[in-house]
């Protein structure tokens, strides 16, 4: 039985898919704003969604996943605040919003494949489904939810008492807290953009019912969502950063245009701080997959760093941490190749017996530190196995640390004469055609911990 948390009930739940008659998940994940390469911490939430994919694919579901890129209308602050962060960009960096979004998003999926992680089923750009953010926009007008200002078209939050359910926000000390002098036109502070009237100067806009406006950021996943998913979908993912701002407006506009929250669960990464702080330009500390490369830690071992915190609790990156997965990882690869062609007999209770720990650690809402460590004791496990070497790749078809990989520098290692010797029986065996004993050799070898391959050139050598 697979258990998630959900954010909106604030409990463990059963997982139970709309569609159990075909058993498919519906998702929706909120993607990149691609303006900048993203950092490790991005990484961390799309990490995540990546595993949650993988364990639903384990549990026998079938996934139509929606992921959005967003191109456009994210200011610079998740409320109505600021610049858009694309233009921003644009001005910054002297080239078009265009060719800012081509590069980052080029960049985006780069690094995510660097982290061995699957692509959703659909991949969106708000930019090409700004007809269907406008439709929706209008179905909340009419249904009452959205009143005009001079700057664009507001969500009025005080016509919806569950305003607030996600993060179930105090909507009181919040109208007091909030700051008053924002904007005069909003007939409460909690009220938010969904259509935005273009100031002259704003590059990127287009003809609507409303004259020449842009989106607001929250409207792109609702109209995207439900255009791909329907009105009602099984899970949403994103950052706790969504929680409160992003999230609960798109659960307000859905309520408006369908009256229905969109999601059943509602699930959400906690940050990535560094030096046990946020990240931030200003302290030089925002990381890159390339910056981690740049130091010899393959972007790999950042993945296995994830799994040694439950995806709800924050995790703390330091260099000394990650170095320290990254040696763990090529041990684990280590001791895992050790078990590859072995045929030495491991009961299949034994096994069963791992996997059910693995499944119920993964199924208990991804708790991967445990799944790790089952790892770990399979991988160390007394008898050399193939039968084992074939289960941890099972495992890996969720962990992605591509546990099969043998380390490159192992090759043209100084080999021990005791192992050349056997080397040289087995060319003999192979000559005479002996597979049998070529086979035993084989497994002599590396049970004294050497890898031996057939390759076009003769017999090549690696050390486990
Ligand atoms: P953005 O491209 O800024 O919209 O962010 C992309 C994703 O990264 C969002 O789901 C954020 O919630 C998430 N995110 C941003 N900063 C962090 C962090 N430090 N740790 C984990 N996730 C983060
Ligand atoms: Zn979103």
């Amino acid at each position: 039985m697979l258990r998630l948390y959900n954010t909106l009930t604030k409990k463990k739940e059963e997982f139970v898919p709309i569609d159990k008659e075909n058993n498919i998940v519906t998702i929706y994940t909120c993607g990149p704003t691609v303006y900048n390469y993203a950092h490790i911490g991005n990484m961390r939430t799309y990490i995540f969604m990546d595993t949650l994919r993988k364990v639903l694919k384990y549990n026998g579901y079938k996934l139509n996943h929606v992921m959005n890129i967003t191109d456009v209308g994210h200011l610079t602050s998740d409320a109505d605040e600021g610049e858009d962060k694309m233009s921003k960009s644009a001005r910054e960096q002297n080239k078009s919003v265009y060719e800012i979004a081509k590069i980052y998003t080029e960049a985006f999926f780069k690094d995510i494949h660097r982290l061995n992680i699957s692509e959703p089923e659909h991949i969106v750009k708000a930019t090409d489904h700004i007809k269907d953010m406008e439709e929706y926009v209008k179905e909340i007008i009419k249904n009452g939810y959205a009143y005009e200002t001079s700057k664009g078209i507001y969500f009025d939050t005080s016509k919806l008492p569950t305003y607030g359910e996600l993060s179930r926000i105090k909507i009181d000390n919040q109208k007091a807290g909030a700051r008053v002098d924002v904007d005069k036109e909003k007939k409460n502070p909690l009220d938010f953009a969904l259509w935005i009237k273009a100031p002259k100067e704003h590059i990127m806009k287009w003809d609507s019912f409303a004259g020449l406006c842009y989106p607001g950021w929250h409207i792109e996943c609702s109209a995207m969502s439900r255009k791909y998913l329907g009105e009602k979908f099984d899970i949403h993912t994103g950052g706790v950063d969504h929680i409160p701002i992003h999230h609960e407006n798109e659960i307000a506009q859905s309520k408006g245009a369908t009256g229905k929250n969109p999601a059943n669960i509602w699930m959400h990464v906690e940050f990535l701080l560094i030096d046990n702080g946020k990240m931030s330009k200003s302290l030089h500390n925002v990381y890159t997959l390339d910056d981690l490369e740049k130091r010899g830690i393959e972007p790999l071992a950042y993945r296995y760093f994830t799994y040694t915190s439950h995806y709800r609790n924050k995790l703390n990156f330091t260099w000394d941490g990650i170095k320290s997965c990254q040696v763990s990882l090529d041990r684990l690869r280590e001791l895992v190749n050790s078990h590859k062609d072995l045929n030495n007999n491991v009961d299949d209770e034994v096994l069963k017996d791992f996997e059910n720990r693995f499944i119920e650690a993964i199924n208990d809402d991804l708790n991967m530190p445990v799944a790790i460590s089952i790892v770990w004791e399979l991988a160390k496990y007394s008898v050399k196995s193939n039968k084992i070497y074939e289960l941890i790749m099972k495992f890996d078809s969720i962990l992605s640390l591509d546990l099969n990989k043998v380390k490159k520098d192992n090759k043209n290692v100084e080999v021990p004469n005791e192992i050349l010797e056997l080397l040289e029986q087995r060319k003999k065996a192979r000559e005479s055609k002996d597979y049998a004993l070529s086979d035993t050799l084989r497994d002599k070898i590396k049970e004294k911990g050497y890898i031996v391959k057939d390759t076009k050139e003769g017999q090549e050598i690696e050390k486990v």
